[in-house]
Protein backbone atom coordinates (compact mmCIF):
# COMPACT_ATOMS: atom_id res chain seq x y z
CA UNK A 1 0.00 0.00 0.00
CA UNK A 2 1.16 3.31 -1.26
CA UNK A 3 1.77 5.84 1.69
CA UNK A 4 -0.61 8.50 2.01
CA UNK A 5 -0.21 12.30 3.66
CA UNK A 6 -1.92 11.15 6.61
CA UNK A 7 0.50 8.51 7.02
CA UNK A 8 3.42 11.25 6.41
CA UNK A 9 1.95 13.09 9.33
CA UNK A 10 2.02 10.41 11.73
CA UNK A 11 5.54 10.14 10.91
CA UNK A 12 6.03 13.39 11.81
CA UNK A 13 5.01 12.63 15.35
CA UNK A 14 6.47 9.59 15.31
CA UNK A 15 10.13 11.34 14.87
CA UNK A 16 9.38 14.50 16.89
CA UNK A 17 12.14 15.10 19.05
CA UNK A 18 14.81 13.54 17.84
CA UNK A 19 15.28 13.54 13.96
CA UNK A 20 12.41 16.34 12.93
CA UNK A 21 13.09 20.43 12.08
CA UNK A 22 16.60 20.77 10.77
CA UNK A 23 17.42 23.88 9.19
CA UNK A 24 16.54 25.05 6.12
CA UNK A 25 19.37 27.93 4.76
CA UNK A 26 19.93 30.03 1.75
CA UNK A 27 22.72 29.21 -0.23
CA UNK A 28 23.77 33.33 -1.62
CA UNK A 29 25.86 31.87 -4.27
CA UNK A 30 23.68 29.23 -5.13
CA UNK A 31 20.53 31.56 -5.55
CA UNK A 32 22.60 33.82 -7.89
CA UNK A 33 22.59 31.65 -10.09
CA UNK A 34 19.30 30.99 -10.10
CA UNK A 35 18.13 34.45 -9.79
CA UNK A 36 16.22 33.67 -6.94
CA UNK A 37 16.29 31.99 -3.48
CA UNK A 38 18.13 28.57 -3.15
CA UNK A 39 17.59 26.54 0.19
CA UNK A 40 19.34 23.71 1.60
CA UNK A 41 17.87 21.45 3.84
CA UNK A 42 20.27 20.25 6.09
CA UNK A 43 20.25 16.49 6.55
CA UNK A 44 23.31 16.45 7.42
CA UNK A 45 22.53 17.75 10.97
CA UNK A 46 20.94 14.42 12.20
CA UNK A 47 22.20 12.69 15.12
CA UNK A 48 23.22 10.14 12.24
CA UNK A 49 24.62 12.59 9.76
CA UNK A 50 21.85 11.94 7.47
CA UNK A 51 18.45 11.72 6.37
CA UNK A 52 17.70 8.20 6.40
CA UNK A 53 17.25 8.31 10.36
CA UNK A 54 13.12 9.93 9.78
CA UNK A 55 12.29 6.93 7.71
CA UNK A 56 13.93 4.36 10.19
CA UNK A 57 12.68 5.71 13.37
CA UNK A 58 9.52 5.17 11.84
CA UNK A 59 9.55 1.82 10.43
CA UNK A 60 10.94 0.37 13.70
CA UNK A 61 8.32 2.05 15.76
CA UNK A 62 6.28 -0.62 13.76
CA UNK A 63 8.29 -3.26 14.70
CA UNK A 64 6.99 -5.80 17.78
CA UNK A 65 8.69 -5.26 20.54
CA UNK A 66 11.30 -8.19 21.09
CA UNK A 67 11.33 -8.44 17.86
CA UNK A 68 15.18 -8.11 15.92
CA UNK A 69 15.84 -5.84 12.34
CA UNK A 70 18.00 -6.28 9.49
CA UNK A 71 17.99 -4.26 6.40
CA UNK A 72 20.13 -4.02 3.72
CA UNK A 73 21.91 -0.69 3.45
CA UNK A 74 25.06 1.82 1.17
CA UNK A 75 25.79 2.60 4.72
CA UNK A 76 23.14 5.65 6.13
CA UNK A 77 19.90 3.72 6.14
CA UNK A 78 21.74 0.78 8.29
CA UNK A 79 22.94 3.47 10.99
CA UNK A 80 19.16 4.90 10.92
CA UNK A 81 17.51 1.55 11.73
CA UNK A 82 20.79 0.82 14.17
CA UNK A 83 20.17 4.04 16.32
CA UNK A 84 16.38 3.78 16.09
CA UNK A 85 16.78 -0.25 17.39
CA UNK A 86 19.00 1.02 20.31
CA UNK A 87 16.64 3.40 21.18
CA UNK A 88 13.84 0.40 21.51
CA UNK A 89 16.73 -2.18 22.91
CA UNK A 90 15.79 -3.90 19.77
CA UNK A 91 18.78 -6.08 17.99
CA UNK A 92 20.04 -4.92 14.76
CA UNK A 93 21.88 -6.48 12.03
CA UNK A 94 23.13 -4.39 9.13
CA UNK A 95 23.96 -6.42 5.70
CA UNK A 96 26.48 -4.31 2.82
CA UNK A 97 27.93 -4.53 0.74
CA UNK A 98 32.36 -4.29 0.14
CA UNK A 99 31.47 -1.14 -1.68
CA UNK A 100 30.25 0.96 1.47
CA UNK A 101 32.95 2.98 2.87
CA UNK A 102 34.59 2.21 5.85
CA UNK A 103 33.63 5.24 7.94
CA UNK A 104 29.82 4.13 7.77
CA UNK A 105 30.81 0.72 9.06
CA UNK A 106 32.20 2.16 11.65
CA UNK A 107 29.49 4.23 12.34
CA UNK A 108 26.63 1.67 12.60
CA UNK A 109 28.99 -0.73 14.96
CA UNK A 110 29.33 2.17 17.43
CA UNK A 111 25.53 2.56 17.72
CA UNK A 112 25.58 -1.29 18.82
CA UNK A 113 24.47 -3.22 15.61
CA UNK A 114 25.79 -6.32 14.16
CA UNK A 115 27.61 -5.77 10.46
CA UNK A 116 27.70 -8.60 7.81
CA UNK A 117 29.47 -7.67 4.87
CA UNK A 118 29.00 -9.54 1.44
CA UNK A 119 29.67 -9.19 -1.89
CA UNK A 120 30.09 -6.50 -4.57
CA UNK A 121 26.42 -5.37 -4.33
CA UNK A 122 23.38 -4.29 -2.89
CA UNK A 123 21.59 -6.97 -4.41
CA UNK A 124 23.57 -9.26 -2.47
CA UNK A 125 23.61 -7.52 0.65
CA UNK A 126 19.73 -7.85 -0.01
CA UNK A 127 19.90 -11.15 0.02
CA UNK A 128 21.80 -11.79 2.91
CA UNK A 129 19.36 -10.02 5.09
CA UNK A 130 16.51 -11.74 3.13
CA UNK A 131 18.71 -14.86 4.22
CA UNK A 132 18.32 -13.59 8.33
CA UNK A 133 14.88 -12.90 7.52
CA UNK A 134 14.27 -16.53 6.93
CA UNK A 135 16.85 -18.06 9.45
CA UNK A 136 16.52 -15.86 12.59
CA UNK A 137 13.10 -14.50 12.29
CA UNK A 138 14.28 -11.04 11.79
CA UNK A 139 12.22 -8.32 10.36
CA UNK A 140 13.61 -6.89 7.24
CA UNK A 141 13.24 -2.84 6.70
CA UNK A 142 13.72 -1.88 3.06
CA UNK A 143 15.87 1.14 2.67
CA UNK A 144 12.91 2.74 0.51
CA UNK A 145 10.40 0.03 -0.61
CA UNK A 146 8.24 0.15 2.45
CA UNK A 147 5.67 2.82 3.32
CA UNK A 148 6.66 3.66 6.71
CA UNK A 149 10.50 4.50 5.26
CA UNK A 150 8.68 6.69 2.73
CA UNK A 151 6.66 8.51 5.35
CA UNK A 152 9.33 9.29 7.26
CA UNK A 153 11.59 10.79 4.73
CA UNK A 154 8.54 12.29 3.57
CA UNK A 155 8.47 14.55 6.79
CA UNK A 156 11.46 16.41 5.05
CA UNK A 157 8.89 17.90 2.29
CA UNK A 158 6.47 18.85 5.06
CA UNK A 159 8.93 20.65 6.87
CA UNK A 160 10.05 22.38 3.72
CA UNK A 161 6.94 23.53 1.88
CA UNK A 162 5.41 24.28 5.65
CA UNK A 163 8.36 26.99 6.30
CA UNK A 164 8.93 28.05 2.60
CA UNK A 165 5.25 27.56 0.94
CA UNK A 166 6.63 29.83 -2.18
CA UNK A 167 8.91 27.13 -3.06
CA UNK A 168 9.05 26.65 -7.12
CA UNK A 169 11.35 23.51 -7.82
CA UNK A 170 12.55 20.91 -4.90
CA UNK A 171 15.58 19.35 -6.31
CA UNK A 172 15.89 15.75 -5.34
CA UNK A 173 18.83 13.09 -4.49
CA UNK A 174 17.73 9.94 -6.42
CA UNK A 175 18.17 6.37 -5.45
CA UNK A 176 16.00 4.11 -4.26
CA UNK A 177 13.58 6.82 -4.69
CA UNK A 178 12.04 6.40 -1.21
CA UNK A 179 13.71 10.42 -0.19
CA UNK A 180 12.08 11.51 -3.42
CA UNK A 181 8.83 9.52 -3.45
CA UNK A 182 7.95 10.64 -0.01
CA UNK A 183 9.16 14.17 -0.29
CA UNK A 184 7.30 14.91 -3.65
CA UNK A 185 3.85 13.06 -2.19
CA UNK A 186 4.03 15.67 0.81
CA UNK A 187 5.30 18.73 -1.12
CA UNK A 188 2.41 18.21 -3.89
CA UNK A 189 -0.06 17.57 -1.39
CA UNK A 190 0.46 21.36 0.10
CA UNK A 191 1.05 22.82 -3.22
CA UNK A 192 0.08 21.08 -6.47
CA UNK A 193 2.18 22.74 -8.86
CA UNK A 194 5.64 22.96 -7.12
CA UNK A 195 8.23 20.81 -9.39
CA UNK A 196 9.88 17.80 -8.31
CA UNK A 197 13.46 16.69 -10.11
CA UNK A 198 15.00 13.61 -9.03
CA UNK A 199 18.59 13.32 -9.76
CA UNK A 200 21.68 10.71 -9.84
CA UNK A 201 24.47 10.07 -10.75
CA UNK A 202 25.10 9.01 -14.35
CA UNK A 203 27.04 5.74 -13.40
CA UNK A 204 24.71 3.16 -11.83
CA UNK A 205 21.23 5.36 -11.82
CA UNK A 206 18.83 2.12 -11.53
CA UNK A 207 15.70 4.44 -11.39
CA UNK A 208 16.72 7.07 -13.64
CA UNK A 209 16.94 3.91 -16.15
CA UNK A 210 14.23 2.23 -14.76
CA UNK A 211 11.71 5.18 -15.46
CA UNK A 212 13.13 5.58 -18.77
CA UNK A 213 13.09 1.58 -19.51
CA UNK A 214 9.05 1.59 -17.97
CA UNK A 215 9.79 -0.91 -15.48
CA UNK A 216 12.50 -1.65 -12.65
CA UNK A 217 15.89 -2.76 -14.48
CA UNK A 218 19.13 -3.72 -12.75
CA UNK A 219 22.38 -1.78 -13.42
CA UNK A 220 26.07 -2.54 -12.42
CA UNK A 221 26.93 -0.64 -9.52
CA UNK A 222 29.95 1.22 -9.68
CA UNK A 223 31.79 3.19 -7.27
CA UNK A 224 31.02 6.76 -7.32
CA UNK A 225 31.53 10.53 -5.18
CA UNK A 226 27.91 9.71 -4.50
CA UNK A 227 28.17 6.08 -3.29
CA UNK A 228 24.94 7.03 -1.09
CA UNK A 229 22.96 6.60 -4.27
CA UNK A 230 23.98 3.35 -5.63
CA UNK A 231 22.31 -0.01 -5.96
CA UNK A 232 19.21 -1.02 -7.59
CA UNK A 233 15.41 -0.52 -7.12
CA UNK A 234 14.76 -4.68 -6.98
CA UNK A 235 13.25 -6.34 -9.69
CA UNK A 236 10.13 -6.36 -7.10
CA UNK A 237 9.93 -2.43 -6.24
CA UNK A 238 6.11 -2.37 -5.33
CA UNK A 239 6.23 1.50 -3.74
CA UNK A 240 8.84 3.71 -5.16
CA UNK A 241 8.98 2.82 -8.89
CA UNK A 242 5.14 3.84 -9.32
CA UNK A 243 5.44 6.39 -7.01
CA UNK A 244 8.48 8.18 -8.95
CA UNK A 245 7.21 7.82 -12.41
CA UNK A 246 3.48 9.36 -10.81
CA UNK A 247 4.87 12.51 -9.00
CA UNK A 248 8.56 13.16 -10.18
CA UNK A 249 8.34 16.17 -12.73
CA UNK A 250 11.51 15.14 -14.28
CA UNK A 251 14.73 12.94 -13.48
CA UNK A 252 18.66 13.46 -14.78
CA UNK A 253 21.71 12.64 -14.62
CA UNK A 254 24.82 14.84 -13.26
CA UNK A 255 28.71 13.04 -14.31
CA UNK A 256 30.98 12.36 -11.43
CA UNK A 257 33.45 15.69 -12.61
CA UNK A 258 30.23 17.58 -11.90
CA UNK A 259 29.67 16.12 -8.32
CA UNK A 260 33.79 16.74 -7.43
CA UNK A 261 32.81 20.44 -8.59
CA UNK A 262 29.83 20.65 -6.71
CA UNK A 263 31.45 19.28 -3.21
CA UNK A 264 34.09 22.16 -3.80
CA UNK A 265 31.23 24.77 -4.20
CA UNK A 266 29.16 23.61 -1.42
CA UNK A 267 32.43 22.91 0.63
CA UNK A 268 34.15 27.00 -0.05
CA UNK A 269 30.48 28.88 -0.58
CA UNK A 270 28.59 27.62 1.76
CA UNK A 271 31.41 25.62 4.33
CA UNK A 272 29.49 22.45 4.51
CA UNK A 273 30.85 18.81 4.60
CA UNK A 274 28.62 16.79 2.44
CA UNK A 275 28.35 13.72 0.86
CA UNK A 276 28.96 13.65 -3.02
CA UNK A 277 25.37 12.62 -3.09
CA UNK A 278 24.27 15.62 -1.85
CA UNK A 279 25.15 18.02 -4.28
CA UNK A 280 23.55 16.45 -7.19
CA UNK A 281 21.32 19.54 -7.44
CA UNK A 282 23.73 22.29 -6.73
CA UNK A 283 25.63 20.42 -9.81
CA UNK A 284 22.75 20.04 -12.23
CA UNK A 285 22.16 23.63 -12.07
CA UNK A 286 25.78 24.71 -11.93
CA UNK A 287 26.76 22.50 -15.22
CA UNK A 288 23.84 24.31 -17.00
CA UNK A 289 21.26 21.37 -17.26
CA UNK A 290 18.58 22.21 -15.07
CA UNK A 291 17.66 26.25 -14.88
CA UNK A 292 14.84 25.35 -11.87
CA UNK A 293 12.39 28.34 -11.51
CA UNK A 294 13.08 29.83 -8.32
CA UNK A 295 12.42 29.61 -4.94
CA UNK A 296 14.29 26.54 -5.43
CA UNK A 297 14.98 24.01 -2.07
CA UNK A 298 17.20 20.85 -2.33
CA UNK A 299 18.58 18.09 0.50
CA UNK A 300 21.84 18.44 1.70
CA UNK A 301 21.33 14.34 2.46
CA UNK A 302 24.26 13.42 4.43
CA UNK A 303 27.70 14.06 6.07
CA UNK A 304 29.22 10.01 6.07
CA UNK A 305 31.82 10.83 3.77
CA UNK A 306 35.50 9.45 3.76
CA UNK A 307 37.45 12.28 4.50
CA UNK A 308 40.47 10.79 2.95
CA UNK A 309 38.17 11.27 -0.65
CA UNK A 310 37.05 14.38 0.66
CA UNK A 311 40.21 16.49 1.29
CA UNK A 312 41.53 15.31 -1.85
CA UNK A 313 38.20 16.95 -3.65
CA UNK A 314 38.33 20.03 -1.73
CA UNK A 315 42.15 20.61 -2.15
CA UNK A 316 42.18 19.88 -5.91
CA UNK A 317 43.58 16.21 -6.31
CA UNK A 318 42.39 13.37 -8.57
CA UNK A 319 40.20 10.80 -7.19
CA UNK A 320 40.53 7.37 -8.19
CA UNK A 321 36.82 5.70 -8.66
CA UNK A 322 37.37 2.16 -9.66
CA UNK A 323 38.90 2.35 -13.06
CA UNK A 324 37.68 5.62 -13.49
CA UNK A 325 39.75 8.25 -12.54
CA UNK A 326 38.24 12.24 -11.82
CA UNK A 327 40.90 14.68 -12.68
CA UNK A 328 41.58 16.71 -10.25
CA UNK A 329 40.99 21.09 -10.25
CA UNK A 330 41.44 23.29 -7.78
CA UNK A 331 38.50 25.52 -6.68
CA UNK A 332 38.17 28.98 -8.89
CA UNK A 333 40.83 28.01 -11.62
C1 LIG B 1 19.84 7.01 0.80
C2 LIG B 1 20.45 8.32 0.45
C3 LIG B 1 19.99 9.07 -0.65
C4 LIG B 1 18.91 8.58 -1.60
O1 LIG B 1 17.70 8.21 -1.00
P1 LIG B 1 16.72 7.15 -1.70
O2 LIG B 1 15.53 7.11 -0.84
O3 LIG B 1 17.45 5.83 -1.76
O4 LIG B 1 16.46 7.66 -3.08
C5 LIG B 1 20.57 10.30 -0.87
N1 LIG B 1 21.57 10.78 -0.08
C6 LIG B 1 22.04 10.08 0.97
C7 LIG B 1 23.14 10.67 1.80
C8 LIG B 1 21.49 8.84 1.29
O5 LIG B 1 21.96 8.15 2.33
Amino acid sequence: MQPTLADIHAAANAIAGVADATPLVPSPFMGARCNGDFLLKLENMQPIGAFKLRGALNAVAGVPDAAGVTCCSTGNHGRGVAYAARQRGLRAVICMSELVPQVKVDGIRALGAEVRITGRSQDEALAESRRLVEAEGLVEISPFDDPRVIAGQGTIGLEIMSRRPDIETLLVPLSGGGLAAGVALAAKAIKPDVRVVGISMDRGAAMYQSLRAGHPVDVEEVPSLADSLGGGIGADNRLTYPMCRDLLDGTMLVTEEEIYHAMQVLYYEDRLVAEGACVVGLAAVLSGKLAPKPPVATIVTGRNLDMEVFTRVVTGQDVTLGDKIVKGQAYGT
